[in-house]
């Protein structure tokens, strides 16, 4: 990953002194404009202890929401390798729309030749037959180098023009560089309903009060909240991170704002500014449904017999299906989704032991809810969990189960411990109300069961690809057919 810090070409990291934020060509102003980005950054997104992302390049949060939208170009300045990376990551996840590029070499960079090309390129781009916005993200080196994206016009033709940093020193994780494009569009949105009538949302205006719902979901969730929601007089909202420009109207005219992913913190600020309550956790498993429900229902002004008859309505089939589909054993889990916690408590209430939960995302005020429970259970929580830190919880818990990233699930396996990844096994699944309550219980058993499978593979492969066998030899002498100065035996 580029690193400002020690690369020539100029810049820093956000956690370095802001007197020497980086250079660039375009001028002090811009470098003073930088740091403020990469300072707010640092706020809202509180580094752990490593200082660098762990896992994939933060960008792709944030492309991975412009590409899912409609009526949204997406373009990236940044260093071709980088570029590549994140088009081919965006469309082995089903990208539907192309990913733009504004190429740069070190002549565009540094006579700012490269925001003059970015301009074309969205002059070109903004044609309001086609798009509502375009989204221009500097990965590292522009960001870095302060090409100045602020200086975009705010709309060409009706099209808005969304600038962001998103660079891999200054923002920790790709969940949080969702929240960054999430919040931007937010405040976006926020000044132009303050100016005057807006879109509806397709379909018309919900005729009950509305729970917006932070947080990328499995599609049927929203569907189960809003059934939940039901008997309380509330409906469920639009999802944030939205697939249109326009829901994002509707989802700033709720009645509160549920964190269901706790990292939001940009996006929250918005709700906050606009004068909604945000309510952390999400309906999962019993005692999650029932605390979720009442506090969802108080901060919307519900009767408490209303709140009574939503739990009464919800929890009894719950409960059942829990006891319809029980997990035993004892498992870590550890994911950079922000719905750890979520599953954790699922995973709990349907029987499991649950020692350690490691996420990548930072502690704040909307998993208070969820931390307080889990360690009620004894459960140690890790935020901000370094892969070292996953790693050694599975060395010392040796669980008959470990979820986590893909390096956590391989060094699982090369142990003989069944493994699943988090992200297309486990979050890519229903996680609240009855639905949510036995979805886990299939997919975790049966790899809990695989067990003996994994001790015939161990068996078999014994010494492959380790130790001599690896054919990396980094001392001569040690190949095993050398003696003891290195020559062949
Ligand atoms: S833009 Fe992303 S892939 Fe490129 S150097 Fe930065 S963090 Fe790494």
């Amino acid at each position: 990953m580029f690193d400002p810090r020690t690369d020539r070409s100029g810049g820093q990291a956000a956690g370095s002194n802001a007197s020497s934020a980086p250079r660039s060509a375009c001028g002090a102003e811009i470098d003073q404009a930088t740091g403020q980005t990469l300072a707010r950054y640092a706020a809202d997104y509180p580094k752990g202890p490593h200082d660098q992302p762990q896992s994939m390049c933060p960008a792709f949060g944030a492309l991975r929401i412009g590409l899912r939208m409609r009526r949204t170009a997406s373009v990236l300045s940044g260093s071709a390798c980088c570029v590549y990376g994140l088009s081919f990551t965006s469309h082995f996840y089903g990208a539907r729309r192309p990913v733009g590029y504004v190429p740069f070499s070190s002549e565009t960079l540094v006579t700012g030749k490269l925001f003059e090309d970015i301009r074309e390129a969205v002059d070109k781009l903004a044609d309001p037959e086609q798009y509502d916005a375009v989204v221009v993200i500097n990965l590292c080196v522009p960001s870095a180098s302060g090409v100045p994206l602020r200086l975009l016009p705010r709309e060409i033709n009706g099209v808005r023009i969304i600038g962001l940093d998103i660079p891999g020193f200054g923002v920790p994780t790709h969940a949080e560089a969702k929240d960054i494009l999430a919040g931007a569009m937010l405040r976006f949105a926020r000044g132009e309903a303050e100016q005057g009538p807006v879109a509806a949302p397709r379909g018309g205006p919900s005729q009950q009060p509305t729970v917006t719902l932070l947080g990328e979901m499995f599609p049927a969730d929203p569907i189960t909240i809003g059934a939940l929601l039901a008997p309380m007089g509330l409906a469920a909202g639009p999802v944030v991170p939205t697939r249109e420009w326009r829901e994002l109207y509707a989802a700033l005219d709720c009645a509160v704002a549920a964190a269901i992913h706790p990292f939001y913190t940009a996006s929250v600020r918005e709700f906050e500014v606009a004068g909604r309550p945000v309510v952390g956790s999400a309906p999962v498993g019993v005692d999650g449904t029932a605390t979720w429900l009442a506090e969802v229902g108080e901060r919307a002004g519900v009767a408490a017999d209303k709140i009574a008859a939503a739990q009464n309505a919800a929890l009894p089939t719950i409960r059942e299906a829990l006891a319809k589909a029980p997990i035993k054993g004892r498992i870590t889990l550890s994911g950079y989704e922000g719905s750890e916690l979520l599953v954790a408590r699922l995973l709990i209430e349907s029987g499991a032991e649950v020692p350690y939960v490691g996420t990548a995302c930072p502690r704040t005020p909307w998993a208070e809810a969820d931390l307080a429970w889990l360690e009620s259970k004894g459960v140690e929580v890790n935020f901000r969990a370094s892969l070292e830190q996953d790693l050694a919880a599975v060395e010392a818990v040796k669980p008959d189960l470990a979820v986590g990233t893909t390096p956590v699930v391989q060094a699982a396996k090369e142990k003989s411990l069944p493994a699943l990844y988090f992200t297309n096994l486990i979050s890519a699944r229903p996680l609240m109300g009855a639905a949510g309550a036995g979805s886990l219980a299939q997919v975790v058993n049966a790899a809990i069961a695989s067990k003996s499978r994994f001790d015939t593979l161990t068996e078999f492969f014994a010494g492959v690809g380790e130790g001599a066998n690896t054919g990396v030899w980094t001392a001569t002498g040690q190949a095993p057919w050398a003696d003891a100065q290195g020559r062949a035996a």
